[in-house]
């Protein structure tokens, strides 16, 4: 079995291959911006729509016209720019055409553009491109050079894309590749359910708390300050943008944070279990956003403020996807089950009320007097639920 999977690495680039990087980016955004703006004015002037396919072959026009410029950069890459375009076009249809509030897709702002795709290795960049160095890793990337590249592990499969990424003042390479064999686990015999929550990220129905997301708040909080701070700044002056530096560079810390928490936890999770039972997030998201707040919040809970909350949630997302790659490549079973009642409902008796769950942290039933962590509670019936759904499909 294969499966396909993205691999991250941190470039550094020399001080002109980092400047060339941001003019590509640069040249990219402006080539997006330009394209829409076409488009726009079709499409509104003419009630004409404009393809793809149009946009693709003004390209060569388009380079032909700016030697210096946009003929720098790879062809491919400009028309996986031009995809990403065709992509948000598309999406604004689809919401038009489902009678929704369609926002027309919007101009690019600086630092509001942040990826460039080579759709190809060997297309305009080469993966490993080995330029007279036997140790290091280098990609090269065409009017950029050949970029070092901290390659902090092995890359598996075959690549197939290549995007380069700024986060903050950081450049990263990402790799997309299929046909990585997958490495199955040894069978544990063991399944075990799992509670998603805010004093620790993930809690096992066999009483296990993994990734604490304290550390995750804390940079919350800083993230939080620099914005209040930003805010006071005075538009395009000098320390603004020292303020902006500082937001992007803190985001991009919760990112590492939350990717690296997510890893840890997923992986203590595929070795441990045969089958993996979870809330499926869609429905868990809206019971929390009708109730207003995250269930029966107690006093040390991390979800004070809008932007904590949102950083937790977006941390059970990343956690999610994370999941799901690491059980497919180690072929575990995963099960999503509708979240409903399992906080509220006894793991041991089956009685289910509001009372039961005393504070964040504590359950004691109200009808047979099971007292256990709440949210081990809560794993207990989310396993049992998975359990029951999986009886059933295989029953059917
Ligand atoms: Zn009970």
């Amino acid at each position: 079995m294969a499966v396909r999977r993205s691999f991250k690495f941190l470039l550094r680039p020399t001080r002109q291959q980092e400047i060339a990087l941001a003019a590509c980016l640069e040249d990219h955004r402006q080539l997006y911006n330009a394209a829409l703006e076409h488009r726009r004015t079709a499409y509104r002037r003419a009630g004409v729509t404009i393809r793809y396919g149009d946009q693709s072959s003004e390209l060569k026009h388009i380079r032909a016209d700016d030697p210096e410029g946009q003929a720098r950069w790879s062809f491919s890459s400009q028309q996986a720019t031009l995809r990403k375009l065709d992509k948000a076009f598309r999406a604004f249809f689809d919401r038009v055409k489902a009678g929704r509030a369609p926002g027309f897709p919007r101009f690019k702002g600086r630092g509001r553009f942040n990826a460039v795709e080579w759709p190809k290795d060997g297309d305009g960049c080469r993966w490993d491109s080995q330029p007279a160095h036997p140790t290091a890793t280098f990609v090269r990337l065409q009017g950029v050079g050949h970029v070092r590249v901290h390659q902090h592990r092995p890359v598996m499969g075959r690549v197939k894309t290549i995007s380069v990424t700024r986060e903050g003042s950081r450049w990263y390479v990402v790799l997309s590749c299929d046909e990585v064999p997958a490495e199955p686990l040894p069978a544990t015999g063991a399944a075990g359910g799992i509670d998603m929550g805010v004093a620790s990220l993930v809690t096992t129905s066999d009483g296990e708390h993994l990734a604490n997301p304290r550390h995750l708040a804390a940079c919350a909080d800083r993230l939080a300050a620099a914005q209040r701070d930003l805010a006071r700044k005075k538009r395009g002056s000098n320390r603004q943008r020292k303020a902006v530096a500082r937001v992007a560079a803190l985001h991009a810390k919760v990112c590492r944070q939350r990717l690296d928490t997510a890893h840890k936890a997923a992986l203590a999770l595929v070795r441990a279990y045969d089958v993996i039972v979870h809330e499926d997030l869609r429905i868990a998201n809206m019971t929390r956003s009708a109730s207003g707040t995250i269930e029966a919040p107690g006093r040390n809970v991390a979800a004070k403020s809008g932007l904590n909350k949102s950083i937790l949630d977006a941390g059970w997302g990343v956690f999610l996807r994370v999941l799901a790659y690491k059980a497919e490549s180690a072929g575990r079973e995963r099960i999503a089950v509708n979240p409903a009642n399992t906080s509220r409902t006894c793991a041991e008796c089956g009685h289910v009320a509001k009372e039961n769950r005393v504070t964040q942290a504590m359950f004691r039933c109200r009808a047979c007097g099971h007292t256990a962590h709440a949210d081990v509670n809560g794993a207990v019936n989310i396993l049992r639920a998975g359990l029951a759904l999986r009886q059933a499909a295989q029953a059917a």
